[in-house]
């Protein structure tokens, strides 16, 4: 199935990927695409676990759905936004984000902040009835605007 065009970009949702933190790019792929058979990973952007990355000063996310197509991560809420999900689940313990995760997720969330002045970074569970991502984004993130 083809993927669908993004539209204008209004918000960015932030996500944990409620599964163990140690989850990379290959398990996310694992699961979106092979299991529920999407075209590709569901998110835009995606923080791997802590023992991801060999050097120590890689950038630590990456890229996944292209920027202008669709993405497949918040229900009704899909159109018109980008997809940060950082591995790990805020809401067992021992599964949270690292400090290293949240810098990461940072360096994302300071991209779209100056691509897109003025737009939300909102949880998915500030849109959604779920607990994800098991934080207040505020309480994590150095987040603009008010
Ligand atoms: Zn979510």
């Amino acid at each position: 199935m083809p993927m669908t065009p993004i539209g204008p970009i209004k918000a960015l949702i932030v996500h944990h990927t409620a599964t163990a933190r140690g989850v990379g790019y290959n398990g996310i792929y694992q699961i979106h695409v092979e299991e529920n058979g999407w075209s590709d990973i569901g998110y835009h952007y995606f923080v791997p676990g802590p023992d991801y990355d060999l050097f120590p000063d890689a950038k630590p996310f990456l890229y996944c759905r292209p920027f202008d197509r669709m993405g497949a991560h918040a229900k009704g809420h899909n159109r018109g936004t980008l997809a940060l999900a950082i591995a790990g689940d805020n809401t067992v313990e021992g599964r949270g984000w690292t400090p290293r995760q949240i810098q990461a997720g940072q360096r994302v969330i300071d991209a779209f902040q100056l691509l897109y002045p003025g737009l939300p970074v909102l949880g998915h569970r500030e849109v959604a009835d779920t607990l994800c991502p098991g934080v207040d984004l505020r309480d994590v993130f150095v987040l603009g605007g008010g």
